[in-house]
């Protein structure tokens, strides 16, 4: 990946997000306290702002210091889960990745995930996402097909029962109610899969 299409995908990364904030914040809402949005929106503007530092390291330490910026900006549960997931990631890829070897880091950055939150795929959180995208990476998918395996994949904590995060409090009441951080984690994938400009 050239430094160009870093600060690229972070700027898009950043644009997505802060177009979606208002969503993010109204799915927290009915289930959580309402501040994803929020908190995503914080730490993408705090990474948007030093793209092209980021941009200017080898891929693994940019993904790193990405993930150092998410957890001290995004606050909340997500930002130390986004934050893991972005400094495994940075920890297991390789300068110039192929499929293989990012399907592997994206894989070792799920399990860093899940270890920090305590937490597994079908407790509705961002894993229910994130698995699903591996999996599909796995599987030799087009990016198009891996941007609506992520859109259904976040569809589908609707109908779950929250077993991790704030949702969890509310029990059965969480039912109902697409999980915003699955949403968040959707909308990532979507913009990761159209810089790297594969997605018709
Ligand atoms: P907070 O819950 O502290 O208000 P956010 O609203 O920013 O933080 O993020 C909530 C999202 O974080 C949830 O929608 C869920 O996807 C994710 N999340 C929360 N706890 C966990 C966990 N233990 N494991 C995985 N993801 C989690
Ligand atoms: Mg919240």
């Amino acid at each position: 990946m050239t430094a160009l299409n870093l600060a690229r995908m972070v700027a898009a990364a950043a644009d997505t997000i802060a177009a979606h904030a208002d969503e993010l914040t109204a799915l927290d809402q009915a289930i959580g306290d309402g501040d994803h949005g929020l908190n995503m929106k914080r730490g993408f503007e705090a990474v948007r702002a030093e793209a092209d530092l980021f941009a200017a390291k080898p891929l693994p330490d940019a993904l790193k210091a990405i993930g150092t910026k998410l957890v001290m900006t995004v606050g909340g549960a997500s930002g130390p889960l986004f934050g893991t997931l972005f400094m495994a990631l940075g920890k297991e890829i390789s300068a110039g990745p192929d499929r293989a070897n990012l399907t592997a880091a994206f894989g070792k950055a799920i399990e860093a995930v899940a270890a920090r939150g305590k937490s597994q795929v079908g407790q509705k959180t961002m894993l229910d996402v994130l698995q699903p995208v591996h999996d599909a990476l796995a599987d030799g998918k087009t990016a198009t097909e891996i941007v609506d395996v992520a859109d259904a994949a976040a569809e589908a904590t609707v109908a779950m029962k929250a077993l991790r995060g704030r949702a969890s409090f509310l029990g059965e009441r969480s039912i109902g109610h697409m999980d915003a951080g699955a949403r968040s984690t959707a909308l990532l994938v979507r913009t990761v899969a159209e810089a790297i400009g594969e997605v018709a």
